[in-house]
Protein backbone atom coordinates (compact mmCIF):
# COMPACT_ATOMS: atom_id res chain seq x y z
CA UNK A 1 0.00 0.00 0.00
CA UNK A 2 0.97 3.65 -0.58
CA UNK A 3 0.24 7.45 -0.94
CA UNK A 4 1.06 9.58 -3.37
CA UNK A 5 0.07 13.62 -3.59
CA UNK A 6 1.12 16.42 -5.66
CA UNK A 7 0.25 19.93 -5.84
CA UNK A 8 1.48 22.71 -8.39
CA UNK A 9 2.16 21.29 -12.00
CA UNK A 10 -0.30 20.35 -14.39
CA UNK A 11 1.09 16.83 -15.35
CA UNK A 12 0.02 15.86 -11.93
CA UNK A 13 -2.06 13.18 -12.84
CA UNK A 14 0.81 11.63 -14.74
CA UNK A 15 2.75 12.19 -11.79
CA UNK A 16 0.53 10.32 -9.35
CA UNK A 17 0.21 7.05 -11.93
CA UNK A 18 3.99 6.86 -12.36
CA UNK A 19 4.21 7.46 -8.36
CA UNK A 20 1.72 4.66 -7.86
CA UNK A 21 3.59 1.89 -10.35
CA UNK A 22 6.77 3.15 -8.15
CA UNK A 23 4.87 2.01 -4.88
CA UNK A 24 3.43 -1.28 -6.44
CA UNK A 25 5.96 -3.88 -4.21
CA UNK A 26 4.70 -2.70 -1.21
CA UNK A 27 1.14 -4.57 -2.33
CA UNK A 28 -1.92 -4.01 -3.04
CA UNK A 29 -5.27 -5.08 -3.46
CA UNK A 30 -6.80 -1.76 -5.54
CA UNK A 31 -5.83 1.74 -6.87
CA UNK A 32 -7.53 5.67 -7.04
CA UNK A 33 -6.76 9.03 -7.98
CA UNK A 34 -8.15 12.14 -7.15
CA UNK A 35 -6.98 15.33 -9.27
CA UNK A 36 -8.56 18.70 -9.12
CA UNK A 37 -8.14 21.61 -11.70
CA UNK A 38 -7.94 24.48 -9.67
CA UNK A 39 -10.60 25.55 -12.29
CA UNK A 40 -13.39 23.65 -10.61
CA UNK A 41 -13.29 20.73 -12.01
CA UNK A 42 -12.22 17.53 -10.49
CA UNK A 43 -12.08 13.88 -11.00
CA UNK A 44 -12.24 10.88 -8.74
CA UNK A 45 -10.99 7.26 -10.46
CA UNK A 46 -10.57 4.19 -8.68
CA UNK A 47 -10.73 0.37 -9.82
CA UNK A 48 -10.00 -2.81 -7.73
CA UNK A 49 -6.67 -4.91 -8.86
CA UNK A 50 -3.67 -3.77 -11.11
CA UNK A 51 -2.97 0.06 -11.60
CA UNK A 52 -3.09 -0.44 -15.34
CA UNK A 53 -7.16 -1.15 -14.74
CA UNK A 54 -6.98 2.35 -12.99
CA UNK A 55 -5.13 3.43 -16.38
CA UNK A 56 -7.65 2.26 -18.78
CA UNK A 57 -10.27 3.51 -16.67
CA UNK A 58 -8.62 7.69 -17.27
CA UNK A 59 -10.34 9.03 -20.06
CA UNK A 60 -8.80 12.37 -21.95
CA UNK A 61 -10.20 14.82 -19.78
CA UNK A 62 -9.40 13.87 -16.33
CA UNK A 63 -6.61 16.36 -15.89
CA UNK A 64 -5.33 18.53 -13.03
CA UNK A 65 -2.88 20.91 -10.87
CA UNK A 66 -3.19 18.84 -8.03
CA UNK A 67 -3.87 15.16 -6.57
CA UNK A 68 -3.49 12.25 -4.44
CA UNK A 69 -3.35 8.64 -4.92
CA UNK A 70 -3.37 5.54 -3.37
CA UNK A 71 -2.84 2.08 -3.49
CA UNK A 72 -4.87 -0.34 -0.77
CA UNK A 73 -3.91 -2.89 1.31
CA UNK A 74 -7.63 -3.80 2.46
CA UNK A 75 -7.46 -4.33 6.18
CA UNK A 76 -11.63 -2.78 6.74
CA UNK A 77 -13.89 -3.83 3.98
CA UNK A 78 -12.97 -5.65 0.67
CA UNK A 79 -11.32 -4.68 -2.10
CA UNK A 80 -14.19 -3.03 -4.59
CA UNK A 81 -14.51 0.20 -6.05
CA UNK A 82 -16.14 1.41 -3.15
CA UNK A 83 -13.78 0.79 -0.46
CA UNK A 84 -10.79 2.09 -2.54
CA UNK A 85 -9.07 5.31 -2.26
CA UNK A 86 -9.55 8.40 -1.94
CA UNK A 87 -12.73 7.99 0.26
CA UNK A 88 -14.53 11.56 0.36
CA UNK A 89 -17.52 12.97 2.24
CA UNK A 90 -20.99 12.21 1.52
CA UNK A 91 -20.71 16.29 -0.02
CA UNK A 92 -18.32 15.60 -2.06
CA UNK A 93 -16.09 18.50 -0.64
CA UNK A 94 -13.16 16.15 1.24
CA UNK A 95 -11.04 13.40 -0.34
CA UNK A 96 -8.86 11.48 1.63
CA UNK A 97 -5.81 8.80 1.25
CA UNK A 98 -5.01 6.86 4.12
CA UNK A 99 -2.23 3.71 4.96
CA UNK A 100 -2.92 2.14 8.34
CA UNK A 101 -5.33 1.20 10.46
CA UNK A 102 -8.36 3.73 12.60
CA UNK A 103 -8.41 1.23 15.67
CA UNK A 104 -11.13 3.35 16.91
CA UNK A 105 -13.13 4.02 13.70
CA UNK A 106 -16.33 2.46 15.03
CA UNK A 107 -16.20 4.37 18.24
CA UNK A 108 -16.00 8.13 16.23
CA UNK A 109 -18.34 6.71 13.81
CA UNK A 110 -21.08 6.23 16.84
CA UNK A 111 -20.14 8.67 19.20
CA UNK A 112 -20.06 11.66 15.84
CA UNK A 113 -21.71 10.18 12.65
CA UNK A 114 -25.27 8.92 14.06
CA UNK A 115 -27.15 9.54 10.63
CA UNK A 116 -24.40 9.95 7.84
CA UNK A 117 -24.33 7.33 4.94
CA UNK A 118 -21.59 5.74 4.07
CA UNK A 119 -20.41 4.82 0.87
CA UNK A 120 -17.74 2.53 1.95
CA UNK A 121 -16.72 -0.64 4.60
CA UNK A 122 -13.65 1.62 5.52
CA UNK A 123 -11.83 2.85 8.82
CA UNK A 124 -10.57 5.48 6.70
CA UNK A 125 -14.27 7.23 5.20
CA UNK A 126 -14.75 8.06 8.90
CA UNK A 127 -12.21 10.12 9.44
CA UNK A 128 -13.27 12.01 6.11
CA UNK A 129 -16.85 12.52 7.11
CA UNK A 130 -15.48 13.91 10.90
CA UNK A 131 -13.35 16.23 9.19
CA UNK A 132 -16.27 17.04 6.79
CA UNK A 133 -18.57 17.50 10.06
CA UNK A 134 -16.83 19.58 11.69
CA UNK A 135 -16.19 22.36 9.04
CA UNK A 136 -19.90 22.12 7.84
CA UNK A 137 -21.77 21.63 11.16
CA UNK A 138 -18.73 22.63 13.98
CA UNK A 139 -18.10 25.46 11.57
CA UNK A 140 -14.20 24.98 11.84
CA UNK A 141 -11.54 25.32 9.44
CA UNK A 142 -10.63 22.69 7.37
CA UNK A 143 -6.95 22.68 9.20
CA UNK A 144 -8.78 23.42 12.48
CA UNK A 145 -11.03 20.31 11.77
CA UNK A 146 -8.30 17.87 10.90
CA UNK A 147 -6.21 18.75 13.41
CA UNK A 148 -9.42 17.92 15.78
CA UNK A 149 -9.90 14.56 14.13
CA UNK A 150 -5.98 14.03 14.62
CA UNK A 151 -6.41 14.19 18.52
CA UNK A 152 -9.94 12.23 18.77
CA UNK A 153 -7.54 9.08 16.97
CA UNK A 154 -6.63 6.23 19.50
CA UNK A 155 -2.75 6.62 19.71
CA UNK A 156 -2.54 3.05 18.93
CA UNK A 157 -3.76 3.44 15.09
CA UNK A 158 -1.55 3.99 11.73
CA UNK A 159 -2.01 6.70 9.75
CA UNK A 160 -0.49 8.40 6.62
CA UNK A 161 -3.08 11.05 5.51
CA UNK A 162 -3.50 12.99 2.47
CA UNK A 163 -6.29 15.55 2.76
CA UNK A 164 -7.98 17.68 0.09
CA UNK A 165 -10.24 20.20 0.07
CA UNK A 166 -12.59 21.24 -3.05
CA UNK A 167 -12.79 25.28 -2.13
CA UNK A 168 -8.86 24.66 -1.56
CA UNK A 169 -7.60 22.70 -4.47
CA UNK A 170 -3.99 23.70 -4.20
CA UNK A 171 -3.34 22.48 -0.42
CA UNK A 172 -2.52 19.10 1.10
CA UNK A 173 -3.74 18.79 4.37
CA UNK A 174 -0.57 15.87 5.87
CA UNK A 175 -0.24 13.84 8.46
CA UNK A 176 1.09 11.04 9.62
CA UNK A 177 1.42 8.17 13.01
CA UNK A 178 3.61 4.77 12.44
CA UNK A 179 2.81 4.64 8.50
CA UNK A 180 5.46 6.15 6.30
CA UNK A 181 5.66 9.38 4.51
CA UNK A 182 7.84 12.36 3.38
CA UNK A 183 7.48 15.12 1.54
CA UNK A 184 9.55 16.23 -2.14
CA UNK A 185 10.20 19.72 -2.41
CA UNK A 186 10.00 19.65 -6.67
CA UNK A 187 10.74 22.51 -9.28
CA UNK A 188 7.89 25.13 -8.60
CA UNK A 189 5.73 22.47 -6.94
CA UNK A 190 5.92 20.41 -3.96
CA UNK A 191 4.94 16.77 -3.44
CA UNK A 192 4.00 13.83 -0.83
CA UNK A 193 5.08 10.12 -1.07
CA UNK A 194 4.98 7.03 1.34
CA UNK A 195 9.12 6.54 0.34
CA UNK A 196 11.77 8.37 -1.86
CA UNK A 197 11.37 6.36 -4.92
CA UNK A 198 7.76 7.32 -6.01
CA UNK A 199 9.16 10.68 -6.25
CA UNK A 200 12.57 10.62 -7.06
CA UNK A 201 11.51 11.02 -11.50
CA UNK A 202 10.93 14.71 -10.05
CA UNK A 203 13.21 15.32 -7.22
CA UNK A 204 15.94 13.87 -4.61
CA UNK A 205 15.35 17.06 -2.07
CA UNK A 206 12.80 15.76 0.65
CA UNK A 207 11.42 16.85 4.03
CA UNK A 208 10.97 14.25 6.66
CA UNK A 209 8.27 14.39 9.15
CA UNK A 210 7.50 13.14 12.66
CA UNK A 211 4.31 11.48 13.94
CA UNK A 212 1.74 13.99 15.62
CA UNK A 213 2.54 16.79 12.84
CA UNK A 214 0.62 18.74 10.56
CA UNK A 215 1.70 19.67 7.58
CA UNK A 216 0.03 22.28 5.14
CA UNK A 217 1.77 21.52 1.58
CA UNK A 218 0.91 23.85 -1.11
CA UNK A 219 3.04 24.73 -3.94
CA UNK A 220 5.41 27.40 -2.91
CA UNK A 221 5.06 26.45 0.95
CA UNK A 222 5.70 24.26 3.19
CA UNK A 223 4.61 23.96 7.08
CA UNK A 224 4.96 22.07 9.99
CA UNK A 225 3.40 22.24 13.05
CA UNK A 226 3.22 20.13 16.11
CA UNK A 227 -0.18 19.25 17.56
CA UNK A 228 -0.48 22.38 19.53
CA UNK A 229 0.15 24.38 16.89
CA UNK A 230 3.77 25.21 17.34
CA UNK A 231 5.49 26.26 14.17
CA UNK A 232 8.52 23.60 13.12
CA UNK A 233 11.66 24.72 10.98
CA UNK A 234 13.13 21.51 9.21
CA UNK A 235 16.21 21.83 7.07
CA UNK A 236 15.58 19.02 3.29
CA UNK A 237 18.07 16.48 2.96
CA UNK A 238 19.45 15.26 -0.65
CA UNK A 239 18.71 11.40 -1.75
CA UNK A 240 21.80 10.47 -4.16
CA UNK A 241 19.45 7.77 -6.00
CA UNK A 242 19.37 7.39 -9.49
CA UNK A 243 15.42 8.01 -10.99
N1 LIG B 1 -7.45 0.72 6.60
C1 LIG B 1 -7.63 1.32 5.31
C2 LIG B 1 -8.55 0.48 4.45
O1 LIG B 1 -8.75 -0.67 4.69
C3 LIG B 1 -6.30 1.58 4.60
C4 LIG B 1 -5.59 0.33 4.17
C5 LIG B 1 -4.22 0.62 3.55
O2 LIG B 1 -3.28 0.93 4.29
O3 LIG B 1 -4.09 0.54 2.30
O4 LIG B 1 -9.11 0.97 3.53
Amino acid sequence: CGIVGVTGTKNSLSILINGLKRLEYRGYDSAGVYVNDNNGHDYLVKRPGRISNLEAALTDDVHGVSGIGHTRWATHGEPSEANAHPQYSSDKRFYLVHNGVIENYAQLKTNYLSGVHFASQTDTEVIVQLVDKFVVDGHLTTKEALLKVLKLISPDSSYAFVLMDKEQPDTLFVAKNKSPLLVGVADGYNMVGSDATSMLKQTNEFLELDDHELVIVKPDSIEIEDFDGNQKHRDTFTVDMDP
